[in-house]
């Protein structure tokens, strides 16, 4: 099965990420806890920190990586914190500190409108390529933070995405998945990763005992053009929608 390294210990990115492409065949791999390598995401750009984070654990590993950078713009400060997000306050900073110093900041701004950016990059170490989608998602700060136990992570509590009534935390992975920035770029990766690894959706769709077989373009490659020929041969034959292989196993 192909696999995919996921270049983030943050665990709220990480079930996020699972669950987005969780109906993928793929092998997905964390980095494992006692791996203490850090990425100074220091660069000036949502891309610049995402596609380090990625080439960096890629190369290390020597697996296909997926790494993200976001940011959360608030129109009221001029953009910030924006790219960093992460580094606002310092890095000891806690969310709360964090939040409610963006809280403080804004306590007489009427204009609460604000957005969450991500940046997701697929580096190949082996090609020394790189894929990148974006992702954005409007909303705006509230006056106070709503914080679900065990929902969301870092501002989720004083973002409010438009459309809705509540916090991205209060609303739940479910939703949140569907809506945000990091779903948005995660879902145009996911077809990149389908029609760059796991055959394409113009390719033939190979299934074995009912389960599409998780192999990389090459096979699905090798399989269309059996099946063309066979098609070819068959040309007589009218509307062949489906042709059926049975492989037998030998028994021994
Ligand atoms: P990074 O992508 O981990 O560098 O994220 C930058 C900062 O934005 C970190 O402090 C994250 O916790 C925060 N952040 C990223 N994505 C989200 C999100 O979906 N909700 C809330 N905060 C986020």
């Amino acid at each position: 099965m192909f696999r995919l390294l996921v270049a983030t210990k943050n665990k709220g990115k990480i079930k996020e990420i699972k669950q987005i492409l969780s109906d993928l065949p793929l092998n997905l791999i964390t980095i494992p806890e006692s791996d203490n390598d850090n990425v100074k995401e220091n660069g000036s750009s949502y891309l610049e920190n995402a596609l380090k984070k990625a080439r960096q654990f890629a190369q290390k590993y020597n697996l296909p990586t997926i790494a993200d950078d976001s940011g959360l713009e608030i129109d009221a400060l001029k953009g910030e914190p924006g790219v960093k997000s992460a580094r606002f306050l310092g890095e000891g900073a806690s969310f709360d500190e964090k939040m409610s110093k963006i809280l403080e900041l804004m306590s007489d701004a009427h204009k609460r409108t604000a957005r969450f950016k991500t940046v997701a990059v697929l580096y190949l170490p082996k090609e020394d390529k790189y894929f990148a989608t974006e992702g954005k998602v409007e909303g705006e700060i509230l006056r106070k933070p709503e914080k679900k136990e065990g929902s969301g992570f870092g501002y989720d509590p004083i973002f409010m995405p438009d459309g809705f009534n509540e916090s991205f935390s209060m609303l739940g992975e479910g939703i949140k998945n569907k809506i945000s920035h990091r779903s948005k770029a995660l879902m145009k990766m996911k077809e990149i990763i389908q029609r760059e690894f796991l055959g394409g959706e113009g390719m033939v769709e190979i299934k074995i005992n009912g389960k599409r077989l998780p192999a990389n373009k090459y096979v699905y490659e090798v399989f269309e053009k059996v099946i063309m020929a066979l098609v070819d041969t068959l040309k007589d034959v009218p509307e062949i929608g489906t042709i059926e292989i049975k492989i037998e196993k030998e028994k021994s």
